[in-house]
């Protein structure tokens, strides 16, 4: 313990970067006496090791090793096949709609968002015709994850917890009300639109709009 302990501080004090601090492509983290460069994250050149992309430098003093996570993937561990996620529709394709979501089921609330994707088939149990039928744009939505990829999310509607949370009307904005399992109709304008309702539309507590 007393060597490791020594060996901490002689490095912690000949480095100018220090575990949690932000680096930045190609610079200089230590040398190879000191530390095992790491494959993925740094590279070598003179005996030195650089960083090999942007993001948050670790120091494992006992096993000699350096690596950098990114922002996103730091962020990232904390989103799970299965998690419960809130997010705004952002755009309809013709098989899918793209999300952003930023809240684990009104538990966190991460300073980041991500992104979703929603397959039509992934909507309902029921057929889905048009997306148009499910979702529109600045929607609201509760939706589980089911599959990761590099840099986004899929996401599913299917169930009745989970599906629009809060729609405003696409004629003249006011928030439309449920009218039957399917239905919502605008108060103001008597708009009626076709939807993936979630069974608590509109009956959330916290408040979902940022
Ligand atoms: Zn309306």
């Amino acid at each position: 313990m007393e060597n490791n302990r020594t060996m901490g501080n002689s490095i912690k004090n000949d480095r100018e970067v220090r575990s949690g601090d932000m680096v930045v492509v190609g610079q200089q983290l230590a040398t190879i006496e000191e530390f095992l460069p790491d494959k993925e994250s740094t590279y070598t050149r003179n005996g030195k090791i650089f960083a090999a992309r942007t993001g948050f430098v670790k120091f494992n003093l006992e096993q000699r090793k350096i690596d950098i996570k990114t922002h996103l993937e730091k962020d990232r561990k904390t989103v799970k096949l299965g998690d419960i996620v809130i997010g705004t529709i952002l755009f309809l394709r013709k098989y899918s709609v793209g999300l952003n979501f930023f809240t684990l089921n009104q538990k966190l609330h991460w300073n980041a968002y991500y992104f979703g994707n929603i397959h039509v088939s992934q909507i309902s149990n029921k057929y889905i015709e048009k997306i148009e039928d499910a979702f529109q744009k600045t929607d609201i939505i509760r939706a589980k994850v089911i599959k990761e990829k590099t840099n986004e999310y899929d996401l599913t509607t299917i169930g009745p917890n989970l599906g629009v949370i809060y729609s405003d009307c696409s004629v003249c904005g006011t928030g439309l009300e449920r009218v039957g399992h399917n239905k919502l109709k605008c108060p103001m304008c008597g708009n009626i639109e076709s939807k993936k309702i979630a069974n608590d539309y509109r009956d959330i507590k916290s408040d979902l709009r940022y």
